[in-house]
């Protein structure tokens, strides 16, 4: 694999999350198996092959590699990629992407979509992605991945096979459709975001933010600049029900040793070793 940004890994139950996030740096993450991806910050170049990506919001360490994305797709011959954005940026992103292409003097094929908060998405037939709106400092999304299957209604569950097969022919519909939320990804936002949002809590695997964690910290000014602080989630350990929480956009001012150690204090058991902090 060409290393030409950081990158870590982690597999589950089938999932696997590939990204890294540091605040005012860079975001960008993907799930391979579902072929969705969240921010454009960086882009590292395996990353290429993944086709539909949804962005939360337009800072630039969110979207600045948006343009080399599209461009590299193009020029590796690829489908041009469909991108769901906030709706309110799609005529600027737009404009830049015109921009470079005379600059690049590079056609650059994509279709922008824009979202907003309350809008259900169909990817395919399993799956699809609800957009929630979150609380930043500028209009921001987050998304949540769902698979849904088609199952037998629990009232039906008893009959034979012949009974369910004359209720099919006689038209009553014998499923209905059960929803399983895979991914959940907030962006940056402040706990707002999760709290106006619980189906976040309930995503078998939550992507989420925690730039902040010392304690010297003014908590009111992390939420008024749409951030979360290690409080934050002090606060609300038992409403997480996700098997495993990833919090990462951690503030450069951290290092790894640094957010272990003063994480660990706070949360010993570390939601039972359900979060992961990627630093
Ligand atoms: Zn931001």
């Amino acid at each position: 694999m060409l290393k030409n940004a950081p990158l870590k890994t982690l597999k589950h139950d089938g999932l696997t999350i590939e990204g890294y996030s540091r605040a005012a740096v860079q975001s960008y993450w993907r799930i391979p198996e579902l072929k969705m991806g969240f921010d454009l910050g960086a882009h590292p170049w395996d990353f290429m092959g993944t086709p539909t990506w949804f962005i939360t919001h337009c800072h630039l360490d969110h979207i600045a590699a948006l343009p080399l994305y599209v461009a590299r797709r193009r020029l590796m011959k690829m489908a041009k990629p469909k991108i769901y954005l906030p709706a309110y940026a799609i005529d600027a992103v737009r404009k830049m992407l015109d921009s470079f292409q005379r600059l690049d003097r590079g056609r650059m094929p994509c279709d922008l979509i824009g979202v907003e908060g309350g809008q259900e998405l169909e990817i395919s037939r399993e799956l699809v992605v609800n957009v929630l709106k979150t609380k930043h400092t500028l209009p921001s999304v987050g998304y949540v991945i769902s698979e849904r299957r088609k199952k037998l209604k629990q009232k039906f569950l008893d009959l034979s096979g012949d009974q369910i097969r004359d209720l099919k022919t006689s038209g009553t519909e014998i499923t209905e459709e059960r929803r399983l939320p895979l991914i959940g990804f907030t962006g940056d936002t402040s706990p707002q975001g999760l709290d106006d949002n619980p189906l976040f809590y309930q995503t078998k695997i939550l992507i989420t933010e925690m730039t902040f964690i010392a304690d010297d910290h003014r908590k009111e000014l992390i939420h008024k600049n749409g951030h979360m602080h290690l409080d934050d989630f002090v606060a609300r350990q038992k409403q997480f029900e996700n098997e495993i929480v990833i919090a990462g956009h951690f503030s450069t001012r951290y290092n790894m040793h640094q957010a272990r150690k003063i994480v660990t204090q706070r949360l010993p058991s570390m939601f039972d070793g359900r979060l992961k902090l990627w630093v």
